[in-house]
Protein backbone atom coordinates (compact mmCIF):
# COMPACT_ATOMS: atom_id res chain seq x y z
CA UNK A 1 0.00 0.00 0.00
CA UNK A 2 0.86 3.69 -0.21
CA UNK A 3 -0.57 6.23 1.68
CA UNK A 4 0.40 9.79 2.36
CA UNK A 5 1.72 10.31 6.08
CA UNK A 6 -0.95 12.88 8.51
CA UNK A 7 2.00 14.33 9.88
CA UNK A 8 5.00 16.18 8.54
CA UNK A 9 8.77 16.13 10.03
CA UNK A 10 11.54 13.64 10.15
CA UNK A 11 10.97 10.11 10.09
CA UNK A 12 12.66 8.65 12.88
CA UNK A 13 11.36 4.70 12.73
CA UNK A 14 9.32 1.87 11.32
CA UNK A 15 7.91 -0.78 13.60
CA UNK A 16 6.05 -3.14 11.31
CA UNK A 17 3.63 -5.78 13.64
CA UNK A 18 0.96 -8.21 13.17
CA UNK A 19 -1.88 -8.56 15.25
CA UNK A 20 -3.58 -11.97 14.47
CA UNK A 21 -4.20 -11.69 10.45
CA UNK A 22 -3.09 -8.15 10.32
CA UNK A 23 0.06 -6.30 10.08
CA UNK A 24 0.72 -2.73 10.95
CA UNK A 25 3.45 -0.29 10.56
CA UNK A 26 3.41 2.20 13.01
CA UNK A 27 5.53 5.36 11.81
CA UNK A 28 7.19 7.45 14.48
CA UNK A 29 8.00 11.10 13.05
CA UNK A 30 9.57 14.00 14.88
CA UNK A 31 7.12 16.70 14.00
CA UNK A 32 7.16 20.52 15.41
CA UNK A 33 5.03 20.92 18.68
CA UNK A 34 1.66 20.22 18.68
CA UNK A 35 -0.55 23.48 19.82
CA UNK A 36 -2.18 23.22 22.70
CA UNK A 37 -5.50 22.79 23.43
CA UNK A 38 -6.32 23.43 27.03
CA UNK A 39 -9.01 21.41 29.12
CA UNK A 40 -12.08 22.91 28.95
CA UNK A 41 -12.55 24.41 32.54
CA UNK A 42 -9.67 24.09 35.02
CA UNK A 43 -11.23 22.08 37.28
CA UNK A 44 -10.29 18.41 39.15
CA UNK A 45 -11.68 15.41 39.45
CA UNK A 46 -11.20 12.68 41.43
CA UNK A 47 -11.69 9.28 39.25
CA UNK A 48 -12.53 5.60 40.91
CA UNK A 49 -11.73 2.63 38.53
CA UNK A 50 -13.80 -0.23 39.15
CA UNK A 51 -13.97 -4.08 39.02
CA UNK A 52 -17.58 -4.09 37.58
CA UNK A 53 -17.54 -0.72 36.10
CA UNK A 54 -14.68 0.80 34.01
CA UNK A 55 -14.35 4.57 36.62
CA UNK A 56 -16.60 6.28 38.24
CA UNK A 57 -16.24 10.30 38.42
CA UNK A 58 -16.08 11.99 42.07
CA UNK A 59 -18.89 13.97 40.24
CA UNK A 60 -21.05 11.39 40.54
CA UNK A 61 -20.77 10.15 36.74
CA UNK A 62 -20.37 6.42 35.83
CA UNK A 63 -18.82 5.15 32.88
CA UNK A 64 -19.88 1.76 32.29
CA UNK A 65 -17.72 0.76 30.28
CA UNK A 66 -17.24 -2.33 27.55
CA UNK A 67 -19.05 -5.36 28.05
CA UNK A 68 -17.30 -7.70 25.46
CA UNK A 69 -17.12 -10.68 28.21
CA UNK A 70 -20.52 -12.04 27.79
CA UNK A 71 -21.02 -12.75 24.14
CA UNK A 72 -17.34 -12.88 22.94
CA UNK A 73 -15.67 -15.28 26.28
CA UNK A 74 -18.26 -17.18 25.49
CA UNK A 75 -16.82 -17.26 21.37
CA UNK A 76 -13.87 -17.32 23.46
CA UNK A 77 -14.77 -20.61 25.25
CA UNK A 78 -15.67 -22.79 21.76
CA UNK A 79 -13.23 -21.62 20.15
CA UNK A 80 -10.18 -22.73 22.23
CA UNK A 81 -11.86 -25.86 22.43
CA UNK A 82 -12.63 -26.52 18.74
CA UNK A 83 -8.76 -25.52 18.15
CA UNK A 84 -7.38 -28.38 20.78
CA UNK A 85 -9.69 -30.90 19.18
CA UNK A 86 -7.69 -30.08 16.22
CA UNK A 87 -4.45 -32.66 15.42
CA UNK A 88 -1.64 -30.90 15.87
CA UNK A 89 0.39 -29.67 12.69
CA UNK A 90 -3.07 -30.05 10.45
CA UNK A 91 -4.49 -27.17 8.59
CA UNK A 92 -7.23 -27.05 10.40
CA UNK A 93 -5.70 -26.38 13.25
CA UNK A 94 -3.61 -23.15 11.98
CA UNK A 95 -6.97 -22.10 10.84
CA UNK A 96 -8.66 -22.48 14.26
CA UNK A 97 -5.59 -20.83 15.93
CA UNK A 98 -6.15 -17.75 13.78
CA UNK A 99 -9.82 -17.87 14.48
CA UNK A 100 -8.92 -17.51 18.12
CA UNK A 101 -6.57 -14.92 17.76
CA UNK A 102 -8.67 -12.91 15.99
CA UNK A 103 -10.87 -12.98 18.26
CA UNK A 104 -8.35 -11.92 21.21
CA UNK A 105 -7.55 -8.64 19.33
CA UNK A 106 -11.21 -7.94 18.59
CA UNK A 107 -11.61 -7.87 22.76
CA UNK A 108 -8.40 -6.24 22.77
CA UNK A 109 -9.47 -3.40 20.72
CA UNK A 110 -12.90 -3.14 22.56
CA UNK A 111 -11.14 -2.54 25.80
CA UNK A 112 -8.33 0.03 24.08
CA UNK A 113 -11.64 1.72 22.91
CA UNK A 114 -13.10 2.31 25.87
CA UNK A 115 -9.68 3.20 27.97
CA UNK A 116 -9.71 5.90 25.04
CA UNK A 117 -12.64 7.57 24.85
CA UNK A 118 -12.20 7.59 28.97
CA UNK A 119 -9.19 9.21 29.40
CA UNK A 120 -10.05 11.44 26.17
CA UNK A 121 -13.14 12.66 27.94
CA UNK A 122 -11.14 13.02 31.51
CA UNK A 123 -8.65 15.22 30.10
CA UNK A 124 -10.84 17.43 27.74
CA UNK A 125 -12.74 18.19 30.39
CA UNK A 126 -10.61 18.58 33.47
CA UNK A 127 -7.20 20.18 34.24
CA UNK A 128 -6.55 18.04 37.46
CA UNK A 129 -7.17 14.61 37.40
CA UNK A 130 -6.88 12.81 40.30
CA UNK A 131 -6.16 8.95 40.54
CA UNK A 132 -5.18 5.73 42.46
CA UNK A 133 -1.91 4.38 42.21
CA UNK A 134 -1.79 1.07 40.37
CA UNK A 135 -4.06 -1.20 41.75
CA UNK A 136 -7.42 -2.79 41.64
CA UNK A 137 -8.83 -3.64 44.43
CA UNK A 138 -10.42 -6.35 45.71
CA UNK A 139 -10.83 -9.56 43.76
CA UNK A 140 -13.28 -9.91 41.27
CA UNK A 141 -14.76 -12.76 40.92
CA UNK A 142 -13.88 -13.77 37.47
CA UNK A 143 -9.88 -13.99 36.92
CA UNK A 144 -9.68 -13.69 33.77
CA UNK A 145 -11.19 -10.54 33.56
CA UNK A 146 -9.31 -9.20 36.99
CA UNK A 147 -6.06 -9.84 35.01
CA UNK A 148 -7.65 -8.21 31.99
CA UNK A 149 -8.21 -5.18 34.07
CA UNK A 150 -4.60 -5.87 35.95
CA UNK A 151 -3.28 -6.15 32.65
CA UNK A 152 -3.95 -3.80 30.30
CA UNK A 153 -6.60 -1.39 32.21
CA UNK A 154 -4.86 0.25 34.98
CA UNK A 155 -1.07 0.97 33.37
CA UNK A 156 -2.31 1.83 30.34
CA UNK A 157 -5.26 4.21 31.96
CA UNK A 158 -2.80 6.01 33.49
CA UNK A 159 -0.41 5.71 30.65
CA UNK A 160 -2.92 7.64 28.50
CA UNK A 161 -3.73 9.58 30.81
CA UNK A 162 -0.58 11.33 31.43
CA UNK A 163 0.25 12.03 27.37
CA UNK A 164 -3.15 13.24 26.96
CA UNK A 165 -3.57 15.62 30.08
CA UNK A 166 0.89 17.09 29.16
CA UNK A 167 -0.12 17.65 25.52
CA UNK A 168 -3.66 19.87 27.27
CA UNK A 169 -0.81 21.54 30.50
CA UNK A 170 -2.85 19.34 32.50
CA UNK A 171 -1.98 17.72 36.15
CA UNK A 172 -2.44 14.50 36.96
CA UNK A 173 -2.02 13.23 40.24
CA UNK A 174 -1.55 10.06 41.68
CA UNK A 175 -2.90 9.17 45.34
CA UNK A 176 -1.37 6.38 47.29
CA UNK A 177 -2.69 3.05 47.42
CA UNK A 178 -2.97 2.54 50.96
CA UNK A 179 -5.25 5.98 51.30
CA UNK A 180 -8.15 4.06 53.03
CA UNK A 181 -10.44 5.79 49.58
CA UNK A 182 -13.46 3.39 50.18
CA UNK A 183 -13.72 3.02 53.75
CA UNK A 184 -13.83 6.72 54.61
CA UNK A 185 -16.68 9.09 54.95
CA UNK A 186 -16.05 12.07 52.29
CA UNK A 187 -18.14 13.90 54.04
CA UNK A 188 -17.00 13.83 57.80
CA UNK A 189 -13.44 12.09 57.10
CA UNK A 190 -15.36 8.99 59.69
CA UNK A 191 -13.09 5.99 59.15
CA UNK A 192 -15.06 3.10 58.39
CA UNK A 193 -13.23 -0.87 60.21
CA UNK A 194 -14.55 -2.75 57.44
CA UNK A 195 -15.70 -2.52 53.80
CA UNK A 196 -16.50 -5.75 51.75
CA UNK A 197 -16.35 -5.20 48.77
CA UNK A 198 -20.24 -6.68 48.28
CA UNK A 199 -21.41 -3.26 49.95
CA UNK A 200 -22.08 -1.23 46.89
CA UNK A 201 -24.13 1.72 49.36
CA UNK A 202 -23.68 2.45 53.07
CA UNK A 203 -24.25 5.35 55.26
CA UNK A 204 -22.21 7.05 57.56
CA UNK A 205 -22.51 6.11 61.43
CA UNK A 206 -20.93 9.46 62.31
CA UNK A 207 -22.91 11.77 60.15
CA UNK A 208 -25.60 9.96 58.40
CA UNK A 209 -24.56 10.62 55.27
CA UNK A 210 -25.59 7.81 52.81
CA UNK A 211 -22.76 7.20 50.08
CA UNK A 212 -22.32 5.31 46.83
CA UNK A 213 -19.34 3.29 46.92
CA UNK A 214 -17.69 3.95 43.84
CA UNK A 215 -18.42 7.74 44.13
CA UNK A 216 -17.51 7.88 47.90
CA UNK A 217 -14.19 6.52 46.57
CA UNK A 218 -13.85 8.82 43.61
CA UNK A 219 -14.45 12.09 45.94
CA UNK A 220 -11.73 11.19 48.68
CA UNK A 221 -9.31 10.33 45.72
CA UNK A 222 -9.95 13.89 44.34
CA UNK A 223 -9.78 15.47 48.41
CA UNK A 224 -6.77 13.33 48.61
CA UNK A 225 -5.01 14.80 45.41
CA UNK A 226 -5.98 18.48 46.20
CA UNK A 227 -4.52 18.17 49.63
CA UNK A 228 -0.96 16.76 48.01
CA UNK A 229 -1.53 19.59 45.38
CA UNK A 230 -1.52 22.41 48.11
CA UNK A 231 0.30 20.33 50.71
CA UNK A 232 4.71 20.89 50.58
CA UNK A 233 5.01 18.42 47.42
CA UNK A 234 3.30 21.45 45.67
CA UNK A 235 5.79 23.72 47.00
CA UNK A 236 9.00 22.03 46.48
CA UNK A 237 11.51 22.95 43.11
CA UNK A 238 10.96 19.38 41.75
CA UNK A 239 8.05 17.46 41.77
CA UNK A 240 8.21 13.43 42.64
CA UNK A 241 8.85 11.52 39.60
CA UNK A 242 6.26 9.40 38.64
CA UNK A 243 6.12 5.99 39.83
CA UNK A 244 8.52 6.77 42.58
CA UNK A 245 6.02 6.10 45.79
CA UNK A 246 8.87 4.13 48.25
CA UNK A 247 8.40 7.27 50.47
CA UNK A 248 4.74 6.09 50.75
CA UNK A 249 3.36 9.29 50.61
CA UNK A 250 1.27 10.07 47.48
CA UNK A 251 3.35 11.46 44.72
CA UNK A 252 2.90 14.40 42.74
CA UNK A 253 3.16 13.60 38.70
CA UNK A 254 4.34 16.19 36.41
CA UNK A 255 4.01 15.12 32.80
CA UNK A 256 5.89 16.71 29.87
CA UNK A 257 5.06 17.17 26.67
CA UNK A 258 7.33 15.06 23.92
CA UNK A 259 7.92 16.25 20.21
CA UNK A 260 7.66 12.97 18.54
CA UNK A 261 3.70 11.85 17.90
CA UNK A 262 3.31 8.60 16.16
CA UNK A 263 0.87 7.35 13.17
CA UNK A 264 -0.74 4.30 12.35
CA UNK A 265 -0.67 2.93 9.23
CA UNK A 266 -2.50 -0.79 8.29
CA UNK A 267 -1.74 -2.56 5.88
CA UNK A 268 -4.98 -4.60 4.56
CA UNK A 269 -4.78 -8.32 4.21
CA UNK A 270 -4.79 -9.68 0.68
ZN1 LIG B 1 -19.62 10.75 57.71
Amino acid sequence: MREPLRFTGKIMSVTVSRVADRWFASVTVDTEDAPRCRAENQGAVGVDLGASTLATLSTGEVFAGPKPHTALLKRLRRLSRSLSRKSKGSRNRAKARMRLARLHARIANIRRDALHKLTASLTRRFHTICIEDLHVRGTPRNRHLARSIADMGVTEFRRQLQYKAAMRGGWVMVVDRFYPSSKRCSACGHVMEEMPLSVRRWTCPECGTTHDRDVNAARNILANGLARLSGPTASSAEPEACGEKDSGAPSLCLVRETASMKQEVRFVPV
